[in-house]
């Protein structure tokens, strides 16, 4: 794939101020270019602008008749200087302008007719909402190599619950610089997502299980980045580590547009009133997401509670209803395996907005973290995110009954990660009688989860392989998406398992 080159002939980029810091030490200071090249800050604090722009009163009027793309241009513009409209303009429409989205409003919004409405978020080449932030991020990323000087190549590695490797896989594929090393868990993905990544064509790619859970992979990645004498040995090859999972800035606010585009689209078509809040409800596990969401509010767009939906592994919940983040409990793998995750490591970006930006308090939660693997916050800092923040949860045998309803009753046909948002929707409006316009996020497609999707209806003999996405289809008349569709007849290309302890190596091997 070639990129166009980073800046633009336009010559009205603006200097490149220090306006990105670290949420464990405000007083260390980068350029937006450095904030998306780095990923993680040096002292392993998560990358955050100085400033959230605001809108403008006018901005959600004038955005409602834009499209996605216009609109994503809109809204990076304000987080990213050094970089011009015109250059932004040009990764908007190549990121999502082409032929990768199945649908032409990218981010289409659906009335389920109770008040409620579903942010599709899986039109992408990887059917998940993965593809929302990271079929921008290329473009993004080596514009970003360019402005910072950066002349390595970089090497994104990524540990997935599965979504993330694929979506990170197709989007760089064959992009110049890059090269993407992805884990995944073993035993902790569906098999069409496991099919996906195995099957993933590109010269710059190569995929490698881990015998652990997500988080075993994803702190063995985390070690890897920390590691001071695996970056030299890497410089010295000519190739840099970085990030492409949601603690990279670049996904988050890629991600903030389409909540941004959500609320617009219901303001075109006249569900709500100009000003009228709304709610969005997410399912979450590296709290990115719905992070993004917080960000839009803070931006300006009308929201009246986040909700925070989590499966079996139900640590949000319990940390926003008790101020007590506590990861020392049983890992269950789950259904919804995406949000099979005990350290959601952009709450950190969470509690920095929340606390004012106390970096110290941050430092000090997230050594306890480290050290005891739990920590409580401040009972004004709880007050605080109970304001804004709900929270509750959906076990196995709740995600699939609402599979099963969603379908019976709507003729609505979701994935496991979006039933469990669903659930939770219902159960806090039980809980706190709010009728507020409510936009409940819709994370990946069905087809992505096969065997727990017909189980849910009824269905317990499961043809083989991929013939599986064609019984559903018969089943229930919805068509296998194009992108899962063509996985047939494609073969494996890579097998290796790992140790945790050989991840080193798989990468060195991979960059030699
Ligand atoms: C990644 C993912 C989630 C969780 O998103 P976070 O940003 O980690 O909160 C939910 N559903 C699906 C299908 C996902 O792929």
């Amino acid at each position: 794939m070639a990129l166009p080159p980073p800046g633009d002939a336009s010559g009205v980029s603006a200097p490149n101020s220090m306006n990105y810091l670290s949420t464990r030490n405000k007083d260390l200071r980068i350029t937006a270019a450095q904030a998306i090249v780095k990923g993680l800050a040096p002292d392993g604090g998560l990358l955050t602008p100085a400033v959230v722009p605001r809108l403008p009163a006018s901005a959600l009027d004038t955005l409602k008749d834009m499209s996605y793309q216009q609109r994503m241009v809109y809204v990076m513009n304000g987080f990213l200087e050094g970089f011009s409209s015109s250059e932004l303009s040009s990764y908007a429409d190549a990121a999502y302008g082409g032929v990768k989205f199945s649908d032409p409003d990218i981010a289409p919004v659906r009335d389920m007719g109770d008040g409620s409405w579903c942010l599709e978020l899986w039109h992408g080449p990887t059917c998940a909402f993965k593809d929302m932030a990271l079929q921008i991020l290329p473009y993004l990323l080596v514009a970003s190599l360019g402005k910072s000087d950066e002349k390595r190549d970089v090497c994104i590695l990524v540990a997935t619950s599965g979504d993330t490797g694929k979506a990170a896989l197709e989007g760089f594929r064959d992009v110049d610089k890059t090269k993407v090393l992805v884990f995944y868990p073993k035993d902790g993905v569906s098999d069409i997502q496991e099919l996906q990544m195995l099957t993933q064509e590109g010269g710059n790619v190569a995929v490698c299980a881990v015998k652990g859970n997500f988080d075993d992979a994803q702190t063995g990645v985390k070690k890897l980045f920390a590691d001071e004498a695996l970056a030299a040995d890497l410089t010295e090859k000519g190739y840099f580590l970085s990030s492409a999972n949601s603690i990279n800035w670049g996904r988050i606010l890629a991600q903030i547009v389409y909540y941004i585009s959500a609320y617009c689209d219901l303001l075109r078509n006249g569900a709500i009133s100009r000003g009228e809040e709304i709610n969005f409800c997410v399912p979450t596990g590296n709290f990115g997401n719905i992070l993004a969401a917080y960000y839009a509010k803070t931006m300006g767009v009308p929201v009246h509670r986040l909700i925070c939906a989590s499966n079996s592994n139900n640590v949000l919940t319990d940390f926003l209803k008790t101020g007590v983040y506590d990861r020392n409990r049983t890992f269950y793998n789950t259904i919804s395996p995406s949000m099979d995750i005990l350290i959601s490591s952009n709450l950190e970006r969470m509690i920095f907005e929340i606390s004012n930006r106390d970096d110290r308090k941050v430092r000090e939660y997230m050594n306890q973290l480290s050290e005891i693997g739990s920590y409580r916050v401040s009972s004004a800092l709880r007050a605080r995110m109970q304001n804004l923040f709900a929270a509750g949860w959906c076990d196995e045998d709740q995600t699939r009954a609402k599979i099963a309803e969603m379908w019976e009753q709507k003729h609505y046909l979701i994935d496991p990660h979006t039933a469990v948002a669903f659930h939770v929707l219902d159960e806090y409006r039980a809980e706190t009688g709010d009728r507020a316009p409510t936009v409940v996020v819709s994370t990946a497609s069905p087809f992505k989860f096969c065997n727990s999707v017909l189980d849910s209806l009824g269905i317990h003999e499961h043809r083989k392989g991929l013939d599986v996405l064609d019984q559903i289809a018969e089943e229930t008349g919805v068509p296998v998406p194009a992108p899962l569709a063509r996985l047939r007849g494609r073969r494996p290309r890579f097998g290796a398992v790992a140790e945790k302890g050989e991840m080193e190596q798989v990468v060195r091997d991979f960059l030699k």
